[in-house]
């Protein structure tokens, strides 16, 4: 199957009197940090439903009249984030084909979806170019034409959709959201005077001025209509929150598993000072994501901070084609140096985690041609070592800078005159969520929902 990387974000909207759509519109804003390649809004109106999608930025899909096209009192929004070339628009969400059944806009990624494609396939659908999310909507799609409502239907479904999955659906008149057993991406449940709305991150909550009730359980429905909330717990919850959320992905304001974003972050950088000493005269971070390790670092040893890099806000990866000579340039159209800055000075430059190491090689390259006397980079996170497979973007193992290498082999390539991650131990004590509770794939290669055919494609890796 024609694989797809998706890290994503959803907007849900449903009430009285609502323009639906509107709030949805200002949601996917808020929401714009987990995915730039395209964006979608299906609405309804209790008698039909209404689209609107393409690809890029929110604001470059949707301008005022294209929102104003898309009426009523309930509606569902995705941004896209995917690696994937080809027929991009053709993937775009949420998926929805014109016949006012189903919509569904999906954060997450079902890594093996051999048994879901045998099920519609024995029942004569064809399951040719689609992807995982494309597939759920087929076979939920299959009961609902059946007679089922969308609540049984994905009851029926539940047994077929084994992976990584926050999901929002929607027919003319309900709204369901769906998490799944291990919960491994957020999404957040929150309350409007007249109505309700679901989102990846409560961050979005905020922008349209709705109180944050809880978070959609793992393994548990909701179902908003117009006779209220009901939820239906559809499997026994196993919590396994993705620990890259709080390392890179949500945006810092929001509040996952009860903790603030920001302040997570600002304790990467508390409990990297307790395990690195390093003499230097200036900390900068690596915007926008390294910023808070870099205040926790700097404030816990007594160093000032200093805004070294400017990033500039309106290069998207959109525009960037992902070969690596493109994304070389691409950090240099993305993150520029403050000279005087770095003349003369030892820097401690912090970023969040590092990938590829093309972000970290560059950076440390350009403080060096500015006269810096020491560059050390420290990483507030451990080494990525193994590729996610649950809804990140990140490249095959093979790419992966730490995947293979030493320490000293990185800091080699990245021309470091120290390179220091943070521990797994200093991690977990930052994020302050229970170890047993928390998706670790990345870090450690413990898949907690099962990667299928995918356990192929990597290998263990002795950590030396
Ligand atoms: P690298 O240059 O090493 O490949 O990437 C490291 C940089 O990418 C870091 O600054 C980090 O904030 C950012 N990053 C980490 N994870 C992801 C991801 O999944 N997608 C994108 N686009 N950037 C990421
Ligand atoms: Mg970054």
């Amino acid at each position: 199957m024609h694989e797809l990387h998706e890290k994503c974000g959803v907007f849900g909207a449903f009430g009285q009197n609502l323009e639906a759509a509107r709030t949805v519109h200002r949601g996917l804003w808020a929401l714009q940090h987990r995915g730039q390649e395209g964006s979608g809004i299906v609405s309804a109106d209790g008698s039909g439903m209404f689209v609107h999608k393409g690809t890029g930025l929110v604001s470059h899909v949707f301008s005022e009249a294209d929102v104003a096209r898309l009426p009523g009192h309930l509606a569902i929004g995705h941004n896209r984030y995917s690696t994937s070339g080809g027929s991009l628009s053709t993937h775009v969400q949420p998926v929805f084909n014109g016949d006012n059944v189903l919509a569904l806009a999906h954060n997450g990624n079902l890594p093996d979806t051999t048994s879901l494609q045998i099920f519609l396939r024995e029942h004569g659908i064809s399951t040719n170019g689609r992807n995982d999310s494309e597939l759920m909507h087929l076979a939920l799609t299959h009961f609902m034409v059946k007679g089922a409502t969308l609540p049984q239907a994905m009851e029926r479904c539940w047994p077929l959709f084994k992976g990584v999955f926050s999901l929002l659906l929607m027919t003319n008149n309900e709204l369901v959201a769906v998490r799944d057993q291990c919960g491994v991406r957020p999404l957040a449940l929150g309350h409007l005077a007249n109505g309700y709305v679901v989102a990846s991150e409560t961050c979005a909550l905020a922008t349209v001025n709705a109180t944050d009730i809880r978070e959609v359980q793992p393994g548990e429905m909701v179902v908003i209509d117009e006779r209220g909330l009901r939820v239906q717990q559809l499997a026994p919850p196993t919590p396994r929150l993705d620990v890259f959320e709080f390392v890179y992905f949500a945006r810092w304001d929001s509040i996952i598993a009860g903790q603030r974003v920001y302040l997570v972050r600002k304790r990467l950088g508390q409990e990297l000072a307790r395990e690195v000493s390093i003499e230097a005269d200036v900390v900068i971070p690596v915007p926008e994501s390294g910023i808070p390790a870099a205040n926790g670092f700097g404030q816990a040893l007594g160093l000032p901070v200093d805004n070294g890099f400017t990033k500039n806000h309106y290069i998207h990866r959109t525009f960037i084609r992902p070969d690596q000579s493109t994304r070389e340039t691409g950090v240099a159209l993305k993150l520029n140096p403050v000279p005087e800055l770095f003349d003369g000075q030892r820097v401690v430059i912090i970023d969040d985690s590092i990938v590829r190491g093309t972000t970290s090689r560059w950076l440390v390259n350009a403080a060096r041609k500015l006269g810096a006397r020491k560059v050390h980079l420290l990483v507030s996170s451990p080494p990525v070592r193994y590729p996610d497979f649950y809804g990140i973007d990140t490249p095959d193992q093979s790419n992966l800078l730490a995947a293979g290498r030493s320490i000293d082999e990185m800091q080699d390539f990245i021309g470091a005159d120290s390179l220091r991650f943070l521990s797994l131990e200093g991690m977990l004590r930052a994020v302050g969520v229970p170890r047993e509770q928390l998706c670790l794939s990345c870090f450690t290669g413990e898949y907690p929902v099962d990667i299928g055919a995918r356990r192929a494609d990597i290998k263990q890796i002795e950590c030396r």
